[in-house]
Order: structure tokens, then C-alpha cells, then sequence
């Protein structure tokens, strides 16, 4: 796919941020987000269904639940960022088990690289991600202008 033109799509200073985390890496998910508990209440929070039920009952923080990932949620939170209404995500799967879900695992990283979506895929760049000044800034997210690729596609 040969695209030349970019847009910039402005980040709001709160940022719209999706949580994932598999079974074993859950217990994960819940330490940092507790950890980070303060920071997260200043943006809006969403994510698979158990993972999002799990964080809002340890942290107490309205964290919107999509299906559970074996069962779609993966593929909702992937369109819900082809609608540019995720700004990050912040997501512990596990390296070390298979999972039923894979195909949906594997797009859904697809999808967040090919919108330039920030991705942490374990706590130490969760860390770092949350603590970047840019978290409180609006941020220019580079995007790829589809518009044009479409256009050429159609031959109009
Ligand atoms: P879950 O989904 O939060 O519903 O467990 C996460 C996943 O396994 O993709």
C-alpha cells in the first residue's frame, strides 16, 4: 500500500485510554493500575469486559466495558480506534500462553500500529507512557490520509 500524504489528528488533553489484559496477566493490570490510580482518574478509561470490571472494582474508577475479548472485544476496541475514539492503550498479553482469541490479538495490534496509536504491552512501558509529559498535552497524532489511498483505489 503506497501512501504519501499524512493528516494530524490533535489528541484532547485528557486521553481516552483502553486497558487489555489476558487471564495471567491480569493480577498485572490491576497492581498497575491501582499504582497509577491518581493519574488514570484524569482520563477516560475503557476495555475488554473483564479486564475493564476487574480494574473499576479495585480502583473504583468508571472504566467502560466492552465484550470480553474472547468474545469480541478486541475487534470493538480495534474499531472503536479506526473511529479515532482511542487515544492509547495500554495492553498486558501474555507471552507465555496461547490464546483462543490470537487472530483478534494479532489485529488489534495491527490496527493501534497502523493508527499510531501509543501501545504499552507490559508494565515497565505502561510506566513510562503514563509519566510522559505528553499526557497532559495535546498531542498531533500523525495519520496516515486514507482519504487519498481510497481515492486512488476507486480511480476517481
Ligand atoms: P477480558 O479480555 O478483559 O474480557 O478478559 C481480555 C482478553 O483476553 O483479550
Amino acid at each position: 500500500m503506497k501512501v504519501t500524504q499524512y493528516i494530524t489528528v490533535d489528541m484532547g488533553l485528557g486521553k481516552r485510554i483502553a486497558l487489555v489484559a489476558h487471564d495471567n496477566m491480569k493480577q498485572e493490570m490491576i497492581d498497575w493500575a491501582t499504582e497509577h490510580r491518581q493519574e488514570l482518574s484524569q482520563h477516560t478509561l475503557c476495555g475488554t469486559g473483564t479486564t475493564a470490571g476487574l480494574v473499576s472494582r479495585a480502583t473504583g474508577l468508571t472504566v467502560t466495558g466492552y465484550r470480553s475479548g474472547p468474545l469480541g472485544g478486541d475487534m470493538q476496541l480495534g474499531s472503536r480506534i479506526t473511529e479515532g475514539e482511542i487515544d492509547l492503550m495500554v495492553f498486558f498479553w501474555d507471552p507465555l500462553t496461547q490464546q483462543p482469541h490470537d487472530p483478534d490479538v494479532k489485529a488489534l495490534l495491527r490496527i493501534a500500529a497502523l493508527y499510531n496509536i501509543p501501545v504499552a504491552t507490559n508494565r515497565a512501558t505502561a510506566d513510562f507512557l503514563l509519566s510522559s509529559p505528553l499526557m497532559h498535552e495535546t498531542y498531533p497524532r500523525r495519520l496516515m490520509d486514507f482519504s487519498q489511498h481510497m481515492q486512488a483505489r476507486i480511480g476517481d
